[in-house]
């Protein structure tokens, strides 16, 4: 899938292709200086997080274990709740080990913290946390620290590697925003 698959519906590309894959080598050099070759467990949240942690783990040299949390949002429209309900669990037991939490976009930090909390109590050495996105309201609220961010953006509702509106756009190699016709509004 590509901006020619998007017709009308792509209001702006803010962040390419490109600019990920060049924005993730620099990441992966820094996550893999701090972790200096011990073994970490990436833990994703399905689906928006599928793309970064599928890149983010090609270009790691750090020996890894890639594990998954589906988690549903008691929020309605496009703002989370912070109120989480596990659809599915992790594989791993993560006592004891180093987790990297691989998240697409930090907005309230409601989820993020949410998830911190699941986690710690499950008895880890570490968590850290990587975000590709950021939100202006997740610096001003500062309610979960994250280690590693890829890209702040602005206020604007983002679609595209892994996040989606409705379940579409998920397949883009870009980050981008969406015409307003698509959400229902005026041309
Ligand atoms: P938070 O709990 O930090 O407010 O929201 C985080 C979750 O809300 C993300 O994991 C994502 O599912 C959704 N979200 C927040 N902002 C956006 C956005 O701009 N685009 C999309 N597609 N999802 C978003």
């Amino acid at each position: 899938m590509d901006v020619n698959d998007m017709g009308r519906d792509l209001e702006k590309v803010l962040v390419s292709a490109k600019e990920i894959d060049a924005r993730l080598s620099e990441l992966a050099k820094e996550i893999d200086e701090y972790y200096d070759g011990e073994p970490i467990v990436l833990v994703g949240v399905l689906r928006g997080s599928v793309m970064a942690m599928a890149d983010l783990a090609r270009k790691l040299h750090t020996p890894l274990v890639m594990d998954w949390m589906a988690t549903s949002s008691y929020g309605s429209g496009t703002k989370s709740s912070g109120v989480v309900r596990i659809l599915k669990d992790l594989n791993e037991d993560i006592s004891g080990r180093r987790i990297l939490i691989v998240e697409d976009i930090v907005d309230s930090g409601l989820t993020l913290s949410w998830l911190v909390e699941n986690l710690q109590s499950r008895g880890p050495k570490e968590i850290k946390i990587m975000t590709m996105l950021r939100k202006p309201e997740a610096i001003r609220k500062m309610k979960v620290d994250v280690d590693w961010v890829a890209f702040d953006v602005g206020e604007e509702f983002v679609i595209g590697y892994g996040l989606d509106y409705a379940e579409e756009y998920r397949g883009l190699p870009f980050i981008g925003t969406l015409a307003s016709h698509v959400y229902g509004g005026e041309e």
